[in-house]
């Protein structure tokens, strides 16, 4: 069994998880390596697949609200893909851009956001990269 050193998710029969009662398990034992799960490798690599614009007096006015719905959809895409991770969030006066290591993470932050709060939202995809900015205004 592989243990992720950073986020303690646990690998068995090559699919990650966060099961803790196996973590703590296996730890009692000798069967199981360190080995990074494939979302805190994208994060030590830096790789960026999707960035988030929130913009808009909105953001400003509402910034704790703004920033649940960003940790609880990255939580919920986190339960179906270990990889979605959010990356880096800069905080700006009228603006947070949320960088995250999967395009579908940053994808369905927009259309959460659209979905929760209206507003106008914009995806555009790089072409021949699996790479998507998204941008969500709302004054
Ligand atoms: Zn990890």
């Amino acid at each position: 069994m592989k243990i992720c050193p950073s986020c303690y998710a646990v690998c068995v029969d090559q699919k990650w998880d966060f099961n803790e009662p196996a973590r703590e398990k296996a730890m009692k034992g000798n069967g199981w390596e360190k080995h990074l799960c494939p979302g805190c490798e994208r994060v030590a690599r830096g790789q960026v697949d999707g960035v988030v614009y929130l913009r808009g007096d909105f953001v400003a006015r509402h910034r704790e609200e703004v920033k649940n719905l960003i940790r609880s959809v990255a939580q919920k895409k986190l339960r179906k893909n270990i990889a979605a991770r959010i990356y880096h969030i800069e905080e700006k006066k009228n603006e947070i851009v949320i960088e995250t290591t999967d395009r579908a993470l940053a994808e369905r932050l927009g259309k959460e956001f659209e979905k929760a709060y209206s507003g106008h939202l914009d995806i555009q995809w790089q072409h021949h990269s699996d790479f998507a900015r998204v941008y969500w205004t709302r004054d």
